[in-house]
């Protein structure tokens, strides 16, 4: 299935969840959460009515979880199949998989609004990894790898980035330095830091079927 191009405040009606998918605008006012928190569609207080199956809280999990990484199903199975041969708890595995993303790495930092703006920039080519110039959003950062933005591009986004920059709080596991305006991945991504809770059992479970 194709990546949601729709209305993105549409998504956190229906999980009944903020989602943080637009940047600044979620921390406002204006944010669809906090006026209009219905699930979208002809039905949707019918729908928020319906006691929910076990499945249905099982699926509501995941789609939760892809829509916040912008993940399709066939690429989140993949994490989710890379996670169960790792060795630990198979959740926390998926999370840091989908935290090591190249796109998600260049949000974290503050180098960008929301996921959806940080994929955008690496797709148009404004970012190298360790020197190599990268589109690939997908693209899995091991610890020590460099991420910079490309010389060409510094002129046109250094007083954006660091304006979105100061706005974020950077976790403990990205080293940034705005001067240079490049990141380094350090250790293992810290799950505590995370802004939004996921039940990753409910995930795992569903997968397990
Ligand atoms: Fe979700 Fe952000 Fe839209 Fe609020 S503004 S509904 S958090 S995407």
């Amino acid at each position: 299935m194709a990546r949601h191009t729709g209305p993105k405040c549409r998504l956190c009606r229906r999980e009944g969840q903020k989602l943080l998918l637009r940047g600044d605008r979620c921390f406002s006012d204006k944010c669809s959460m906090t006026h209009r928190a219905k699930i979208p569609g002809q039905h949707g207080r019918l729908r928020a009515r319906r006691r929910a199956t076990p499945y249905a809280i099982r699926i509501r999990e995941k789609q939760k979880l892809k829509r916040i990484y912008g993940v399709r199903e066939a690429q989140f199975r993949r994490y989710v199949e890379a996670a169960k041969k790792w060795k630990g708890v198979t959740g926390e595995a998926i999370l840091k998989l989908l935290e090591r993303r190249l796109d998600n790495v260049v949000y974290r930092a503050g180098f960008a609004t929301s996921r959806d703006h940080a994929r955008q920039l690496v797709t148009h080519g404004h970012f190298l990894v360790n020197n190599r110039h990268t589109r690939i959003p997908s693209m899995l950062l091991q610890e020590g790898d460099m991420v910079e933005l490309r010389p060409e591009s510094r002129a046109k986004l250094r007083e954006a980035i660091r304006g979105w920059a100061e706005r974020r709080p950077l976790p403990s596991w990205i080293m940034r330095d705005l001067e240079g305006l490049r990141v380094q991945v350090g250790a293992e991504p810290n799950l505590e830091e995370l802004d939004q809770s996921v039940n990753m059992s409910l995930i795992v479970e569903f997968y397990s079927r």
